[in-house]
C-alpha cells in the first residue's frame, strides 16, 4: 500500500485570480477553437463543449439544437442503426459534424459503429466510452477502431491519470475522455471508493495528452458555468456536460408531473434506472453506480447553453483572454475554502 501526499483539487477548491485586461467587453471573446487531430488529421472548429452521451441528455434533438451554437453532442449509444439512418436523412452537415457516435467495446458495438458510420461521411467523431478505461481491453479496442477508421476522430475513456492517457493516444485515440467519479448522478466514489478530484485529473491528463499532440475532454463534475471555465482553465480542450444540460425539452427524459409541477427524470448510465431500461436489470455480480433524480423541467436548451457560454466569455474577460484558447495560459488558480455566498439560497 502507498499513500500519495500531493494535493489534488476539485472545482470547488479554487477560483480564478482576476488579471489586468485590455478587453472591454465579453463580446470580444472568441469561444470557437480550431483543432487538427493527431491521428485522423481531421480539422474541426467549434465551441468545445459537448453534451454527454447519456440517454436523458445526448439525444438527436439535443444535437440539432446545440449545433446551432457550434456546440457538440455525444449522442448516446441506445439509438438503433435504423434511428441513425432516419436522423442523418433530415440533418444538415453541421449537425452531423458536431455529433459523436458513442459506442461500448463489444463485438456487437463494433459492428453497429461500422453500420452507423457507413450511413454518411459527415459523421466524423467516434466516442468509445467505458466506465473503467483502465481495462487493457479498451486499448486493444481503440487499436481496432483506429485500423478500421483511419480518418475519423476517435475519443476514448474514461481515465484520470497521465500514464493511461498516453497509452490510449499511442493506441490511436485523438482525444481521451477524463473523469472517474465526479458526475452529478455518479455514485462510483461511494460504491467503490475509487476516483480523482476532477480539476487535478484535467491538469495532469492535459499535460500528458498535449505532450503527445493529443487532446482531452474534461468529463463530469461541472455544476455551473464557472466550473466549465475552470475545466478549460485547467487545460481541458473540450468539456462534457451531463446534468447542466439535462431536464430540457431536447434532453428527451421522461416527463413526470408531481404536486402540480413538471419534472424530468435524469439518471446515471450505470444506475438501476438505466440498467432496467437497457439491460433488463442490474446483473447479480455488480452494483448500480448511478443515481436517478427528478429535475424541474427547464424548457428549451437555448437559454442554458447561452448562459454557459456567456459565463465562460466573462471568465475570459476577467483574466484577459481574448480567445478561449488563451484561457489556460492566462489562468492562475487560487485555493479557496469558500465559493458562493448562499445567504439567500443557492443560485
Ligand atoms: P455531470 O456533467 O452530470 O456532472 O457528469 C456527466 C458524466 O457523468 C457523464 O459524461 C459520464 O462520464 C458520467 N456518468 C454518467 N452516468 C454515470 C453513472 O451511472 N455512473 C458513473 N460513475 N458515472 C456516470
Amino acid at each position: 500500500m502507498r499513500i500519495e501526499q500531493d494535493l489534488k483539487l476539485g472545482f470547488k477548491d479554487v477560483l480564478f485570480r482576476p488579471k489586468r485586461s485590455t478587453l472591454k467587453s465579453r463580446s470580444q471573446v472568441e469561444l470557437t477553437r480550431d483543432f487538427t487531430f493527431k491521428h485522423s488529421g481531421r480539422q474541426w472548429a467549434g465551441v468545445p463543449i459537448i453534451a454527454a452521451n447519456m440517454d436523458s441528455v445526448g439525444s438527436f434533438e439535443m444535437a440539432a439544437s446545440l449545433a446551432k451554437h457550434g456546440v457538440m453532442t455525444a449522442v448516446h449509444k441506445h439509438y438503433t442503426v435504423a434511428d441513425w439512418a432516419e436522423f442523418v436523412k433530415n440533418n444538415d452537415t453541421s449537425v452531423l459534424n458536431n455529433a459523436m457516435v458513442s459506442t461500448g467495446t463489444s463485438e456487437a458495438d463494433f459492428q453497429k459503429t461500422k453500420d452507423i458510420m457507413a450511413l454518411t461521411d459527415d459523421l466524423i467523431f467516434i466516442c468509445i466510452d467505458i466506465a473503467n478505461g483502465y481495462s487493457e481491453h479498451l486499448v486493444e479496442y481503440v487499436e481496432k477502431v483506429r485500423t478500421e477508421f483511419p480518418d475519423k476522430v476517435i475519443s476514448a475513456g474514461n481515465v484520470v491519470t497521465g500514464d493511461m492517457v498516453e497509452e490510449l493516444i499511442l493506441a490511436g485515440a485523438d482525444i481521451v475522455k477524463v473523469g472517474i467519479g465526479p458526475g452529478s448522478v455518479c455514485t462510483t466514489r461511494v460504491k467503490t471508493g475509487v476516483g480523482y478530484p476532477q480539476l487535478s485529473a484535467i491538469i495532469e491528463c492535459a499535460d500528458a495528452a498535449h505532450g503527445l499532440g493529443g487532446r482531452i475532454i474534461g468529463d463530469g463534475g461541472c455544476s455551473c458555468a464557472g466550473d466549465v471555465s475552470k475545466a478549460f482553465g485547467g487545460g481541458a480542450d473540450f468539456v462534457m456536460l451531463g446534468g447542466m444540460l439535462a431536464g430540457h425539452e431536447e434532453s428527451n427524459g421522461e416527463i413526470i408531473e408531481k404536486d402540480g409541477q413538471t419534472f424530468m427524470k435524469f439518471y446515471g448510465m450505470s444506475s438501476q434506472s438505466a440498467m432496467d431500461k437497457h439491460s433488463g436489470g442490474v446483473a447479480k455480480y455488480r452494483a448500480a453506480e448511478g443515481k436517478t433524480v427528478l429535475l424541474p423541467y427547464r424548457g428549451p436548451v437555448d437559454n442554458t447553453i447561452q448562459d454557459i457560454m456567456g459565463g465562460v466569455r466573462s471568465t475570459c474577460t476577467y483574466v484577459g483572454a481574448a480567445q478561449l484558447k488563451e484561457l489556460t495560459k492566462r489562468a492562475t488558480f487560487i485555493r479557496v475554502q469558500e465559493q458562493e455566498n448562499n445567504v439567500y439560497g443557492k443560485e
